[in-house]
Protein backbone atom coordinates (compact mmCIF):
# COMPACT_ATOMS: atom_id res chain seq x y z
CA UNK A 1 0.00 0.00 0.00
CA UNK A 2 1.34 3.38 -0.93
CA UNK A 3 0.65 6.36 1.40
CA UNK A 4 0.27 9.20 -1.95
CA UNK A 5 -1.60 11.36 -3.31
CA UNK A 6 -1.80 12.24 -7.13
CA UNK A 7 -3.28 14.44 -9.60
CA UNK A 8 -4.03 12.52 -13.14
CA UNK A 9 -4.77 15.00 -15.72
CA UNK A 10 -7.08 13.32 -18.28
CA UNK A 11 -7.67 16.88 -19.82
CA UNK A 12 -10.73 18.46 -21.38
CA UNK A 13 -11.14 16.08 -24.72
CA UNK A 14 -13.23 13.47 -23.41
CA UNK A 15 -15.15 11.73 -20.30
CA UNK A 16 -12.80 9.15 -18.44
CA UNK A 17 -14.07 6.07 -19.39
CA UNK A 18 -14.70 7.57 -22.75
CA UNK A 19 -18.08 7.11 -24.59
CA UNK A 20 -16.41 5.32 -27.61
CA UNK A 21 -13.07 6.43 -28.71
CA UNK A 22 -10.26 7.55 -27.07
CA UNK A 23 -7.05 5.81 -26.12
CA UNK A 24 -5.62 7.72 -23.05
CA UNK A 25 -8.72 8.24 -21.71
CA UNK A 26 -9.42 4.21 -21.58
CA UNK A 27 -5.83 3.53 -20.18
CA UNK A 28 -6.97 5.95 -16.98
CA UNK A 29 -10.06 4.53 -16.87
CA UNK A 30 -7.82 1.53 -16.26
CA UNK A 31 -5.16 2.65 -14.17
CA UNK A 32 -6.71 4.22 -11.71
CA UNK A 33 -8.74 1.78 -10.35
CA UNK A 34 -5.91 0.14 -9.71
CA UNK A 35 -4.00 2.81 -7.82
CA UNK A 36 -6.79 3.46 -5.73
CA UNK A 37 -6.82 -0.11 -5.13
CA UNK A 38 -3.42 -0.23 -3.69
CA UNK A 39 -3.73 2.61 -1.29
CA UNK A 40 -2.62 5.78 -3.62
CA UNK A 41 -5.58 8.30 -3.44
CA UNK A 42 -6.06 10.13 -6.86
CA UNK A 43 -7.54 13.40 -8.29
CA UNK A 44 -9.04 13.13 -11.30
CA UNK A 45 -8.74 16.28 -13.49
CA UNK A 46 -11.35 16.28 -16.49
CA UNK A 47 -14.52 17.11 -17.55
CA UNK A 48 -17.55 16.85 -15.09
CA UNK A 49 -19.60 14.06 -16.77
CA UNK A 50 -16.39 11.48 -16.23
CA UNK A 51 -18.03 8.76 -14.17
CA UNK A 52 -14.49 7.42 -13.01
CA UNK A 53 -14.47 7.35 -9.24
CA UNK A 54 -11.91 9.03 -7.79
CA UNK A 55 -11.10 11.30 -4.05
CA UNK A 56 -11.75 14.42 -5.77
CA UNK A 57 -12.74 15.50 -9.09
CA UNK A 58 -10.92 18.91 -10.88
CA UNK A 59 -13.33 20.16 -13.80
CA UNK A 60 -13.29 23.48 -15.71
CA UNK A 61 -15.68 22.46 -18.61
CA UNK A 62 -18.78 19.97 -18.04
CA UNK A 63 -18.42 17.68 -21.07
CA UNK A 64 -15.66 16.39 -23.35
CA UNK A 65 -14.48 19.35 -25.34
CA UNK A 66 -13.02 16.57 -28.44
CA UNK A 67 -16.05 18.55 -30.84
CA UNK A 68 -14.61 21.74 -29.96
CA UNK A 69 -11.35 20.98 -31.22
CA UNK A 70 -11.40 22.80 -34.27
CA UNK A 71 -13.18 26.38 -33.21
CA UNK A 72 -11.26 29.31 -33.45
CA UNK A 73 -11.60 29.52 -29.07
CA UNK A 74 -9.47 26.24 -29.45
CA UNK A 75 -7.39 27.40 -32.14
CA UNK A 76 -5.42 29.64 -29.84
CA UNK A 77 -5.12 26.73 -27.34
CA UNK A 78 -7.98 28.18 -25.48
CA UNK A 79 -9.40 24.85 -24.11
CA UNK A 80 -6.33 23.42 -23.34
CA UNK A 81 -5.22 26.40 -21.45
CA UNK A 82 -8.38 26.90 -19.49
CA UNK A 83 -8.42 23.17 -18.28
CA UNK A 84 -4.66 23.82 -17.32
CA UNK A 85 -5.34 26.60 -15.51
CA UNK A 86 -8.06 24.78 -13.35
CA UNK A 87 -5.50 22.41 -12.59
CA UNK A 88 -2.86 24.88 -11.35
CA UNK A 89 -5.48 26.56 -9.12
CA UNK A 90 -6.34 23.27 -7.59
CA UNK A 91 -2.64 22.39 -7.49
CA UNK A 92 -1.95 26.04 -5.68
CA UNK A 93 -4.73 24.75 -2.74
CA UNK A 94 -2.16 21.82 -1.63
CA UNK A 95 -2.46 18.11 -0.57
CA UNK A 96 -0.85 16.60 -3.35
CA UNK A 97 2.11 15.03 -3.83
CA UNK A 98 2.46 14.35 -7.75
CA UNK A 99 0.87 15.44 -10.68
CA UNK A 100 0.24 12.36 -13.36
CA UNK A 101 -0.08 13.87 -16.66
CA UNK A 102 -1.54 12.60 -19.91
CA UNK A 103 -2.18 15.59 -21.53
CA UNK A 104 0.38 16.72 -24.90
CA UNK A 105 2.28 18.93 -25.19
CA UNK A 106 -0.06 21.79 -23.72
CA UNK A 107 0.44 19.85 -20.17
CA UNK A 108 3.89 18.91 -20.46
CA UNK A 109 4.79 22.82 -21.23
CA UNK A 110 2.52 24.62 -18.83
CA UNK A 111 3.85 22.20 -15.80
CA UNK A 112 7.35 22.73 -16.62
CA UNK A 113 7.01 26.55 -16.63
CA UNK A 114 5.46 25.92 -13.37
CA UNK A 115 7.94 25.23 -11.39
CA UNK A 116 8.22 25.23 -7.78
CA UNK A 117 4.48 26.08 -8.05
CA UNK A 118 3.24 22.76 -8.54
CA UNK A 119 4.35 19.34 -6.87
CA UNK A 120 6.71 16.91 -9.05
CA UNK A 121 5.11 15.73 -12.57
CA UNK A 122 5.40 12.55 -14.37
CA UNK A 123 4.20 13.19 -18.01
CA UNK A 124 3.18 10.34 -20.20
CA UNK A 125 4.23 9.78 -23.80
CA UNK A 126 1.40 8.61 -25.08
CA UNK A 127 2.23 10.14 -28.80
CA UNK A 128 4.06 10.22 -31.75
CA UNK A 129 6.64 12.17 -30.81
CA UNK A 130 7.52 13.50 -34.14
CA UNK A 131 4.73 15.47 -34.13
CA UNK A 132 6.36 18.29 -31.98
CA UNK A 133 9.73 17.77 -33.21
CA UNK A 134 10.65 21.18 -31.89
CA UNK A 135 9.51 21.29 -28.72
CA UNK A 136 10.05 17.98 -27.41
CA UNK A 137 13.90 18.41 -29.21
CA UNK A 138 14.80 21.66 -27.13
CA UNK A 139 12.70 20.52 -24.17
CA UNK A 140 14.57 21.33 -21.00
CA UNK A 141 13.23 20.48 -17.86
CA UNK A 142 13.04 22.22 -14.80
CA UNK A 143 14.28 19.24 -12.38
CA UNK A 144 10.61 18.30 -10.88
CA UNK A 145 9.25 17.48 -14.45
CA UNK A 146 9.90 13.78 -16.00
CA UNK A 147 8.73 11.76 -18.76
CA UNK A 148 7.68 8.26 -19.25
CA UNK A 149 7.18 6.26 -22.55
CA UNK A 150 4.52 3.46 -23.24
CA UNK A 151 7.71 1.50 -25.04
CA UNK A 152 11.37 1.38 -24.81
CA UNK A 153 11.74 1.54 -28.37
CA UNK A 154 9.58 4.97 -28.27
CA UNK A 155 12.08 6.56 -25.51
CA UNK A 156 15.06 5.03 -27.71
CA UNK A 157 14.23 7.12 -30.55
CA UNK A 158 12.82 9.91 -28.83
CA UNK A 159 15.20 13.22 -28.95
CA UNK A 160 17.76 13.22 -26.55
CA UNK A 161 16.72 16.21 -24.85
CA UNK A 162 13.42 14.63 -23.63
CA UNK A 163 15.29 11.06 -22.34
CA UNK A 164 16.81 13.06 -20.69
CA UNK A 165 13.86 13.43 -18.30
CA UNK A 166 12.69 10.44 -18.51
CA UNK A 167 12.69 7.31 -15.88
CA UNK A 168 11.47 5.17 -17.74
CA UNK A 169 8.55 3.52 -19.78
CA UNK A 170 5.32 1.35 -18.94
CA UNK A 171 3.75 -0.86 -21.34
CA UNK A 172 -0.11 -0.46 -22.21
CA UNK A 173 -2.32 -2.90 -20.16
CA UNK A 174 -5.61 -4.40 -21.00
CA UNK A 175 -8.76 -5.46 -18.39
CA UNK A 176 -8.91 -8.71 -21.39
CA UNK A 177 -5.44 -9.41 -19.90
CA UNK A 178 -7.25 -10.45 -16.38
CA UNK A 179 -7.48 -14.13 -16.40
CA UNK A 180 -7.15 -14.32 -19.93
CA UNK A 181 -5.30 -17.81 -19.34
CA UNK A 182 -8.22 -19.14 -17.76
CA UNK A 183 -11.48 -18.15 -19.86
CA UNK A 184 -12.39 -20.96 -21.96
CA UNK A 185 -11.02 -20.37 -25.97
CA UNK A 186 -13.82 -20.25 -28.12
CA UNK A 187 -13.17 -22.70 -31.39
CA UNK A 188 -11.37 -20.50 -34.37
CA UNK A 189 -12.51 -19.91 -37.26
CA UNK A 190 -11.04 -19.10 -41.45
CA UNK A 191 -10.28 -15.46 -40.47
CA UNK A 192 -7.00 -13.22 -39.67
CA UNK A 193 -8.15 -9.54 -38.65
CA UNK A 194 -6.84 -6.36 -38.60
CA UNK A 195 -7.74 -4.05 -35.88
CA UNK A 196 -7.20 -0.55 -35.88
CA UNK A 197 -7.11 2.71 -37.44
CA UNK A 198 -7.36 2.56 -41.29
CA UNK A 199 -4.68 4.27 -42.12
CA UNK A 200 -1.01 4.08 -44.43
CA UNK A 201 1.37 3.26 -40.94
CA UNK A 202 -1.10 0.42 -39.75
CA UNK A 203 -0.13 -1.11 -43.51
CA UNK A 204 -3.60 -2.18 -43.74
CA UNK A 205 -3.08 -2.40 -48.02
CA UNK A 206 0.00 -4.73 -47.39
CA UNK A 207 -2.54 -6.72 -45.03
CA UNK A 208 -4.99 -6.57 -47.91
CA UNK A 209 -3.07 -7.42 -50.86
CA UNK A 210 -1.03 -10.41 -48.70
CA UNK A 211 -4.33 -12.13 -48.08
CA UNK A 212 -6.04 -11.55 -51.04
CA UNK A 213 -3.16 -13.13 -53.02
CA UNK A 214 -3.08 -16.29 -50.39
CA UNK A 215 -6.66 -16.26 -50.41
CA UNK A 216 -6.64 -16.15 -46.54
CA UNK A 217 -10.22 -14.54 -45.35
CA UNK A 218 -8.76 -10.74 -43.93
CA UNK A 219 -11.59 -8.83 -41.83
CA UNK A 220 -10.26 -5.36 -41.94
CA UNK A 221 -11.95 -3.52 -38.66
CA UNK A 222 -11.69 0.21 -37.87
CA UNK A 223 -12.62 3.64 -38.64
CA UNK A 224 -11.62 5.53 -42.06
CA UNK A 225 -11.24 9.03 -40.10
CA UNK A 226 -14.71 8.10 -38.62
CA UNK A 227 -16.02 7.11 -41.29
CA UNK A 228 -17.60 3.60 -41.03
CA UNK A 229 -18.92 2.35 -43.81
CA UNK A 230 -18.60 2.25 -47.91
CA UNK A 231 -21.86 4.41 -48.22
CA UNK A 232 -20.48 7.26 -46.00
CA UNK A 233 -17.20 6.61 -47.73
CA UNK A 234 -18.70 6.43 -51.13
CA UNK A 235 -20.86 10.04 -50.27
CA UNK A 236 -17.08 11.76 -48.89
CA UNK A 237 -15.76 10.90 -51.95
CA UNK A 238 -17.90 12.16 -54.07
CA UNK A 239 -19.04 15.25 -52.54
CA UNK A 240 -16.11 18.12 -53.13
CA UNK A 241 -18.16 20.15 -50.20
CA UNK A 242 -17.72 17.07 -47.83
CA UNK A 243 -15.34 17.97 -44.69
CA UNK A 244 -13.80 14.70 -44.59
CA UNK A 245 -13.56 14.67 -48.74
CA UNK A 246 -9.54 15.10 -48.91
CA UNK A 247 -8.98 13.12 -45.43
CA UNK A 248 -5.76 11.52 -45.94
CA UNK A 249 -7.44 8.45 -44.38
CA UNK A 250 -10.24 8.53 -46.67
CA UNK A 251 -8.00 8.90 -49.61
CA UNK A 252 -5.70 5.87 -48.80
CA UNK A 253 -8.98 3.70 -48.44
CA UNK A 254 -10.12 4.32 -51.78
CA UNK A 255 -6.84 4.45 -53.23
CA UNK A 256 -4.63 1.83 -51.84
CA UNK A 257 -6.91 -0.62 -49.87
CA UNK A 258 -10.49 -1.01 -51.65
CA UNK A 259 -8.78 -2.37 -54.87
CA UNK A 260 -7.95 -5.49 -52.61
CA UNK A 261 -11.44 -5.44 -50.89
CA UNK A 262 -12.50 -9.05 -52.82
CA UNK A 263 -16.43 -10.30 -51.27
CA UNK A 264 -16.21 -12.58 -47.89
CA UNK A 265 -12.15 -13.06 -49.07
CA UNK A 266 -11.06 -9.14 -47.59
CA UNK A 267 -13.45 -6.78 -45.92
CA UNK A 268 -13.92 -3.81 -43.96
CA UNK A 269 -16.51 -4.02 -41.75
CA UNK A 270 -15.72 -0.35 -39.98
CA UNK A 271 -15.15 -0.04 -36.31
CA UNK A 272 -16.11 -2.92 -33.41
CA UNK A 273 -16.40 -2.60 -30.59
CA UNK A 274 -16.84 -4.62 -27.02
CA UNK A 275 -18.06 -8.23 -26.97
CA UNK A 276 -18.14 -7.88 -31.23
CA UNK A 277 -14.70 -6.95 -30.62
CA UNK A 278 -13.47 -9.08 -28.32
CA UNK A 279 -15.02 -12.52 -30.28
CA UNK A 280 -13.65 -11.09 -33.75
CA UNK A 281 -10.52 -11.59 -32.13
CA UNK A 282 -10.74 -14.50 -29.97
CA UNK A 283 -11.86 -16.37 -33.01
CA UNK A 284 -9.49 -15.02 -35.49
CA UNK A 285 -5.85 -17.18 -36.96
CA UNK A 286 -4.09 -14.25 -36.08
CA UNK A 287 -4.07 -10.54 -35.49
CA UNK A 288 -1.98 -8.95 -38.38
CA UNK A 289 0.44 -5.59 -37.41
CA UNK A 290 2.32 -4.80 -41.06
CA UNK A 291 3.21 -1.96 -39.59
CA UNK A 292 4.86 0.77 -41.40
CA UNK A 293 6.08 2.98 -38.57
CA UNK A 294 7.36 3.01 -35.50
CA UNK A 295 4.21 1.95 -33.06
CA UNK A 296 5.13 3.62 -30.13
CA UNK A 297 2.39 1.62 -27.59
CA UNK A 298 0.25 -0.80 -29.53
CA UNK A 299 -3.15 -1.39 -27.87
CA UNK A 300 -4.47 -3.47 -30.08
CA UNK A 301 -1.35 -6.32 -30.15
CA UNK A 302 -1.67 -6.37 -26.21
CA UNK A 303 -5.60 -6.87 -26.54
CA UNK A 304 -5.01 -9.45 -29.47
CA UNK A 305 -2.93 -11.56 -27.25
CA UNK A 306 -5.05 -11.21 -24.19
CA UNK A 307 -8.19 -12.69 -26.34
CA UNK A 308 -5.58 -15.80 -27.91
CA UNK A 309 -4.88 -14.02 -31.22
CA UNK A 310 -1.48 -14.98 -32.53
CA UNK A 311 0.23 -11.85 -33.66
CA UNK A 312 1.81 -11.50 -37.10
CA UNK A 313 4.13 -8.64 -38.14
CA UNK A 314 6.25 -6.35 -38.93
CA UNK A 315 9.07 -6.07 -36.19
CA UNK A 316 8.82 -2.56 -35.93
CA UNK A 317 8.55 -0.19 -32.65
CA UNK A 318 6.93 -1.45 -29.53
CA UNK A 319 6.21 -5.19 -31.81
CA UNK A 320 9.41 -7.15 -30.68
CA UNK A 321 9.06 -5.47 -27.06
CA UNK A 322 5.24 -7.22 -26.56
CA UNK A 323 5.21 -10.02 -29.01
CA UNK A 324 7.75 -13.28 -28.98
CA UNK A 325 8.77 -14.17 -32.31
CA UNK A 326 8.41 -17.79 -32.39
CA UNK A 327 5.85 -18.22 -29.16
CA UNK A 328 3.22 -15.48 -29.43
CA UNK A 329 3.91 -14.32 -33.07
CA UNK A 330 5.78 -14.22 -35.95
CA UNK A 331 7.85 -11.08 -36.75
CA UNK A 332 9.42 -10.17 -39.74
CA UNK A 333 11.01 -7.47 -41.91
CA UNK A 334 9.47 -6.83 -45.47
CA UNK A 335 6.49 -8.16 -47.40
CA UNK A 336 8.15 -11.23 -48.62
CA UNK A 337 8.60 -12.78 -45.37
CA UNK A 338 5.16 -11.64 -44.16
CA UNK A 339 3.62 -13.64 -46.96
CA UNK A 340 5.49 -16.86 -45.53
CA UNK A 341 4.47 -16.15 -42.35
CA UNK A 342 1.14 -16.09 -42.52
CA UNK A 343 1.07 -19.78 -44.66
CA UNK A 344 2.64 -20.66 -40.84
CA UNK A 345 0.07 -18.87 -38.41
CA UNK A 346 -1.04 -21.87 -37.02
CA UNK A 347 2.34 -22.68 -35.72
CA UNK A 348 1.37 -20.54 -32.48
CA UNK A 349 -0.22 -21.82 -30.02
CA UNK A 350 -3.44 -19.25 -29.00
CA UNK A 351 -2.93 -20.53 -25.30
CA UNK A 352 0.83 -19.42 -25.08
CA UNK A 353 -0.81 -15.87 -25.93
CA UNK A 354 -3.24 -15.76 -23.22
CA UNK A 355 -0.96 -16.56 -20.55
CA UNK A 356 1.91 -13.77 -21.61
CA UNK A 357 -0.91 -11.61 -21.64
CA UNK A 358 -2.33 -12.78 -18.37
CA UNK A 359 1.03 -12.29 -16.68
CA UNK A 360 2.94 -8.86 -18.60
CA UNK A 361 -0.59 -6.94 -19.67
CA UNK A 362 -2.86 -6.50 -17.00
CA UNK A 363 -4.13 -3.11 -15.49
CA UNK A 364 -2.49 -4.31 -11.86
CA UNK A 365 0.94 -4.95 -13.68
CA UNK A 366 0.58 -1.67 -14.74
CA UNK A 367 -0.29 0.28 -11.65
CA UNK A 368 2.58 -1.51 -9.83
CA UNK A 369 4.74 -0.17 -12.16
CA UNK A 370 3.59 3.40 -12.23
CA UNK A 371 3.73 3.55 -8.47
CA UNK A 372 7.50 2.47 -9.07
CA UNK A 373 8.18 5.57 -11.74
CA UNK A 374 6.28 7.67 -9.74
CA UNK A 375 8.51 7.16 -6.69
CA UNK A 376 11.47 7.63 -9.41
CA UNK A 377 10.38 10.40 -10.07
CA UNK A 378 9.98 11.88 -6.39
CA UNK A 379 13.26 10.85 -5.27
CA UNK A 380 14.88 12.45 -8.41
CA UNK A 381 12.97 15.61 -8.29
CA UNK A 382 13.93 15.73 -4.06
CA UNK A 383 17.80 15.46 -5.45
CA UNK A 384 16.95 18.33 -7.83
N1 LIG B 1 -10.26 -0.24 -31.83
C1 LIG B 1 -11.56 -0.65 -31.58
N2 LIG B 1 -12.33 -0.98 -32.64
C2 LIG B 1 -11.90 -0.94 -33.92
C3 LIG B 1 -10.57 -0.54 -34.17
C4 LIG B 1 -9.77 -0.19 -33.09
O1 LIG B 1 -12.00 -0.73 -30.44
O2 LIG B 1 -12.66 -1.26 -34.82
C5 LIG B 1 -9.41 0.09 -30.68
C6 LIG B 1 -8.42 -1.02 -30.39
O3 LIG B 1 -9.09 -2.08 -29.71
C7 LIG B 1 -7.37 -0.28 -29.58
C8 LIG B 1 -7.37 1.11 -30.18
O4 LIG B 1 -8.58 1.22 -30.93
O5 LIG B 1 -7.76 -0.22 -28.22
C9 LIG B 1 -6.17 1.34 -31.09
O6 LIG B 1 -5.06 1.57 -30.31
P1 LIG B 1 -3.58 1.28 -30.84
O7 LIG B 1 -2.62 1.72 -29.76
O8 LIG B 1 -3.46 -0.13 -31.28
O9 LIG B 1 -3.45 2.21 -32.11
P2 LIG B 1 -3.52 3.81 -32.28
O10 LIG B 1 -4.79 4.08 -33.00
O11 LIG B 1 -3.49 4.43 -30.89
O12 LIG B 1 -2.29 4.12 -33.11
Amino acid sequence: MRDLTVLVNAGPWLPVPPRGYGGIENVIATLVPELRARGVRVLLAGVASSRLSAEEHVTVFDDGMFGHIQSPYNRTMGIPHAHLQGVLRRLGRGGVDLVHDHMEVTGLATLNAAGGAVPPVLHTLHWDLRKHPHFYGSFQGNGRVFVNGVSESQLRRAPRALRAHSVGHVHLATPLAVDADRRPAPAKGEHVVLLGRITEVKGVHVAARVCRRLGIPLILAGPVNGIETEEELGAALDDPAHPRHDAPDVRYYAEQVRPHVDGDLVRWIGTVEGEERDTLLATARAALFPILWAEPGGTAVVEALSCGAPVVGFARGCLPELVHHGRTGLLCEDEEEFTELLRRVDEIDPAECRKEAALRFTPGTMAERYIELYDRVLSRAARA
